[in-house]
């Protein structure tokens, strides 16, 4: 399927050439835009990972976008959207390409080990009520090449499968599964089938992994993925224990 058939996932479309960032950017206008609007550029200037950590997203290569959300519950789901842009990404990445992604809880999705997408979910809350939500996706899609800096832990579609990329045709895919996703968490409450896909398809899960939050280390197995969308892991005290976020990384690697 290559043509977009959601009904408000992407209906709205906001492209840039050029753009700092398309989290920042959804930012200043989510107020009085409808919930759905996706904002898109060839490249960010300024494009951000977690912590500002910077986002290498050059020009004409990537997927750099950002879908602006306004759903209708409280901000403690808000961090659910990020296993269903993960979801949505590696299906995608799956029907199109028939490539076999891996996800990396909670907002990673790699390919023999290297990042091909990272995700971004941001929100606006007060006294307990949702403003909206901005999901920030990046994907490297026909990227030849990375800085030195992140040349050993980045990788693209175009590297992984040989060939160049439609971006439009992967886009259209991924939009259609994040809206068939996505309703189906706001009707229901549940994340099953995105779990699902994050479970089964999981790069951590029953691996042994360093959990990194602040200053903070610790040695854990990854156990599974909670109906919450928290990593459950097994501590070297043999303790159950749920993580909201963090650093993830994988012992030996
Ligand atoms: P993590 O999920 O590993 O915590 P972030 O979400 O913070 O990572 O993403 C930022 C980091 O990803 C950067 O510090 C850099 O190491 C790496 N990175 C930056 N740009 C890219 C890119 N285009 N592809 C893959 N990795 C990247």
């Amino acid at each position: 399927q290559k043509h977009l058939t959601t009904k408000e996932i992407g209906k709205n479309i906001i492209h840039f050439n050029s753009i700092d960032s398309t989290n920042s950017y959804a930012k200043g206008i989510a107020d009085k835009t409808p919930s759905g609007t996706l904002i898109i550029s060839e490249e960010q200037l300024s494009g951000r990972g977690r912590l500002g950590r910077e986002w290498e997203s050059p020009k004409g290569d990537g997927i750099w976008m950002t879908l602006i959300l306004k759903p209708k519950f409280p901000p403690s789901e808000g961090g659910k959207l990020t296993q269903i842009a993960a979801a949505s990404v590696w299906q995608g990445i799956n029907k199109v390409l028939g490539l076999k992604s891996l996800i990396k809880w909670p907002n990673d999705i790699v390919i023999n080990g290297k990042k091909v997408c990272g995700i971004l979910t941001e929100m606006s809350a007060e006294l307990n009520q949702l403003h909206y939500l901005i999901v920030g996706i990046g994907i490297n899609v026909n990227n030849e090449a990375f800085h030195n800096t992140i040349a050993d832990k980045a990788t693209s579609l175009f590297l992984e499968k040989g060939e160049k990329i439609n971006r439009r045709a992967l886009l259209c895919e991924i939009l259609n599964a994040f809206e068939l996703l996505y309703d189906s968490f706001v009707k229901e409450g549940t994340l099953k089938e995105s779990l699902n896909i994050c479970r089964n398809n999981s790069a951590i899960l029953g691996k042994e992994v360093i959990i990194q939050q602040g200053a903070n280390q610790a040695k854990a197995k990854a156990v599974d993925i909670t109906e919450e969308g928290l990593l459950e892991v097994l501590t070297e005290e043999g303790k159950k224990t749920e993580i909201l976020t963090g650093e993830v990384s994988i012992r030996g690697e």
